[in-house]
């Protein structure tokens, strides 16, 4: 464990560089919990150039605890799109609804806000440094990273042992007076200097007291040796039309990107004619057509692409709707939270090479309309 001189040092060069060279971002400009919460909820998995516009638009909307308790899932989620990971955003709302439904002021200890959906360990300590001004540290991907390379850290960096070991360096580095400020300079340090790759250590303000620069290579830190399996699929995605309007999906809940909207797809079959595909995970019956353009896609471990069909029925025949479904004209896409997938095949949409000049109007006309 580090030794006590060496944590003073390092808190006092670092603090000094946070001090003069932080970014002056919408978030810290309050030290609300509420606005610490969601900024580090929306920080997670995000990188902060694409935050600020959402961190913004989402405090116009709800400004408060209160007024997020208050609003309907449908909306909190259409202020969400585009961010992914969508069960922050119904954490995030079915936390403030909890809280509301209290009565009680935002919780300041880190009992209360673990027993919370969607915080853990490095919320809490976000939320109770950042605004509570309590000594609590926090570790993110960025801090595992600086932390490593610190002290030269070679163990695989995803084991138990390791984090374990990170975390109780974050708790012996975080100091007692200005604990955030603290926090948020090892991040910042993480996301501007010590990047993943190769770091900027001749910026550095602590490399005199840097092990992995002293004595190793610190672009080889931190260590992961468990590559994760990435599995590749081609299928895909269908325009199914009928009077004008377009069958849209509702993703089940506890799925990935559960409660969004979405075109119906399939992750295979691309050898298979889409009319065949159709009838068997659809039962429905058309004329298909394939349009120009391919959706890239990644989940979880998949990574491909979806060819996309266009499929004119003439009736849906015995189907019935399903609850979970909704035949949509294209002006009314935009009241709906789609994946990303789907967004992306809504942009093709509306793209001017995507519809020759001779494509058959009413999908031509879909192009113009879908999301305008
Ligand atoms: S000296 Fe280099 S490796 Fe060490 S903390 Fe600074 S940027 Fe990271």
């Amino acid at each position: 464990m580090a030794q006590i001189a060496q944590i003073k040092k390092i808190q006092k060069l670092l603090s000094r560089w946070y001090a003069r060279h932080k970014r002056a971002l919408p978030w810290r400009k309050t030290r609300d919990p509420y606005a610490v919460w969601i900024s580090e909820i929306m920080l997670q998995q995000t990188r902060v150039d694409t935050v600020i516009p959402y961190f913004k638009r989402w405090m116009k909307r709800f400004p408060t605890m209160q007024s997020l308790a208050k609003a309907g899932e449908e909306e909190v989620l259409k202020h969400w799109e585009g961010l992914g990971y969508y069960s922050r955003a119904r954490n995030l709302h079915r936390a403030a609804k909890q809280i509301a439904s209290s009565g009680t002021k935002f919780p300041d200890s880190k009992e209360a806000l673990l027993a919370l959906p969607g915080i853990g360990k490095y919320t809490a300590g976000a939320i109770l440094s950042i605004a509570f001004d309590q000594r609590e540290p926090l570790v993110d991907g960025n801090v595992f990273r600086v932390f490593a390379r610190l002290f030269n850290i070679h163990s695989d960096i995803e084991a138990l042992s390791t984090r374990k070991k990170i975390w109780g360096l974050a708790s012996a580095f975080v100091p007692e007076k200005n604990p955030g400020d603290f926090n948020q300079a090892l991040m910042e340090l993480g996301a501007a200097i010590c990047v993943p790759g190769a770091p900027r250590c001749l910026l550095c303000p602590v490399r005199s007291l840097c092990e992995g620069f002293q004595q190793s290579d610190p672009s080889r830190l931190p260590v992961f040796k468990v590559k994760k399996k990435i599995e590749p699929f081609s299928g895909w995605m269908f325009l199914a039309e009928h009077n004008g309007r377009y069958l849209i999906q509702k993703r089940p809940e506890g799925q990935v990107m559960g409660g969004l909207w979405e075109f119906p797809s399939k992750m295979e079959g691309a050898l298979e004619t889409p009319e065949k595909l159709v009838w068997r995970h659809l039962k429905l019956r058309g004329d298909a057509q394939e349009l120009p353009g391919k959706i890239k896609a990644a989940f979880t471990k998949f990574r491909g692409d979806y060819r996309i069909a266009h499929i004119r029925l003439k009736n849906l025949g015995m189907r019935k709707t399903q609850v979970h479904e909704q035949w949509i004209l294209p002006q009314e896409a935009g009241k709906y939270t789609f994946s990303a997938p789907s967004r992306k095949l809504l942009r093709l949409l509306k793209g001017p090479t995507f519809f020759p000049p001779k494509a058959e109007a009413p999908l031509a006309q879909a192009g113009t309309l879908f999301f305008k």
